[in-house]
C-alpha cells in the first residue's frame, strides 16, 4: 500500500483511486497556497537578437509545497483551470510580477494568461486596476495567450484582446507552431508579437526541413510587421539560425534560466534600481 500521509493508505493495484486521491489532495494544497499568496514567480530574460541586451522578462509561476516538493506549472496550471482557481492564481501572478517589474523601468514584462481568464468579463478591468495599483506603465506589459482560445472561442478572444489593447497592454501569441494557429490569425486578432514554440526551435537540430519552415514562418510574420520571439534556445547554433531568420528577440537556457526578482534587479537593472 502507498502511504499518502494523515493515515491514508491505498492499494497499489487500484491506481485510479491513487491518482484521484492525490489529485484531490493536490487541489486542496493549491487552494490553501493561493489563500496565503504562496505562489511565487521567476523571471526569464528576453534578449534583443541584435544587441544581445536584456530588454524584458517573462514571468513564470512557481509552486513549492510546504513539504519542499516543487510542482511544475505544466501540472498546477491545468489543475487550477479544472478546479476553478485559475482567475485567482493568474491575478496573483500578475500582481506579484507587476510589483517586481515596477522596479525595472527599462524592461518589458511578459505574463502568461490562461484562455479561461479571458472568459472573465472583468478581466481587462482587473488588469487595468492591477497596473494602476503597481504604478506600472501598461505599455510595458505583454500578455501571452496561446492559440487554443482563438479556435475554441474567437469572439471572446477578440473582445479581450481589443480591451487589453485599448488600455495600452500588448498581446503576444504564445507557442506558435505547436498547434493549428495560422499566420492569418496573427493579423486578424491584432497580435503585437509572435512567440515561436520551443518544439520548432528544438526541431532545428534533428529535422532538415524544420529550418525552412521556421524561416518561412518568421518571414511571414515580419512581412506583417509582427516582431518574433524565439523561445527555448539552448545552443549557439540555434541562436545563429534564428537571428539570421529574422527573429528580433531570443529566449532560452543558452542566455538564462528563469531567475528570481532579486537576481533580475542585480544582474540587469543595476544595484541602485532595487530601491
Ligand atoms: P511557456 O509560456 O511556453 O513558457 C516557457 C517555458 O519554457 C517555461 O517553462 C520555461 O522555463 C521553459 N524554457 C525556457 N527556456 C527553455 C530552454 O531553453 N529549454 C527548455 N527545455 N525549456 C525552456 P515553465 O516555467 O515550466 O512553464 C511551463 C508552462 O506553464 C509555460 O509555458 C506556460 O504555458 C505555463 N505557465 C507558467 N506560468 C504560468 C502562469 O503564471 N500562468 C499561466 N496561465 N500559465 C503559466
Ligand atoms: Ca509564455
Ligand atoms: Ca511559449
Ligand atoms: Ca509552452
Amino acid at each position: 500500500a502507498k502511504d499518502l500521509g494523515r493515515g491514508i493508505t491505498i492499494d497499489f493495484d487500484d491506481s485510479f483511486d491513487v491518482d484521484a486521491l492525490q489529485q484531490a489532495e493536490l487541489e486542496n494544497e493549491l487552494r490553501a497556497t493561493l489563500l496565503t499568496g504562496g505562489i511565487s514567480v521567476m523571471f526569464q530574460p528576453l534578449i534583443d537578437a541584435r544587441s544581445g541586451a536584456v530588454t524584458g522578462v517573462e514571468a513564470l509561476a512557481r509552486w513549492r509545497k510546504e513539504d519542499g516538493v516543487a510542482i511544475p506549472p505544466d501540472i498546477f496550471i491545468p489543475l487550477a483551470e479544472r478546479a476553478g482557481m485559475i482567475d485567482l492564481l493568474g491575478m496573483q501572478v500578475l500582481r506579484t510580477s507587476l510589483n517586481a517589474a515596477a522596479a525595472w523601468p527599462a524592461l518589458r514584462l511578459g505574463v502568461n494568461i490562461s484562455p479561461l481568464q479571458l472568459k472573465n468579463p472583468r478581466f481587462v478591468e482587473q488588469v487595468e486596476e492591477a497596473t494602476k495599483a503597481a504604478d506600472f506603465d501598461p505599455r510595458r506589459l505583454i500578455v501571452e495567450v496561446t492559440e487554443s482560445v482563438l479556435i475554441s472561442n474567437p469572439e471572446q478572444a477578440r473582445r479581450a484582446i481589443d480591451g487589453l489593447k485599448k488600455i495600452g497592454v500588448k498581446v503576444a501569441l504564445d507557442d506558435f507552431g505547436s498547434g493549428y494557429a495560422s499566420i492569418g490569425s496573427l493579423r486578424r486578432f491584432g497580435f503585437d508579437r509572435m512567440k515561436v514554440d520551443r518544439s520548432l526551435v528544438a526541431a532545428l537540430e534533428v529535422d532538415q526541413n524544420a529550418g525552412a519552415v521556421l524561416q518561412a514562418t518568421v518571414a511571414l510574420a515580419n512581412a506583417l510587421q509582427i516582431p518574433v520571439t524565439a523561445e527555448g534556445i539552448e545552443t549557439e547554433r540555434q541562436a545563429t539560425v534564428l537571428r539570421l531568420s529574422g527573429c528580433d528577440e531570443l529566449q532560452g537556457y543558452l542566455f538564462s534560466r528563469p531567475v528570481s526578482a532579486d537576481e533580475v534587479t542585480a544582474l540587469y537593472c543595476g544595484a541602485e534600481a532595487g530601491g
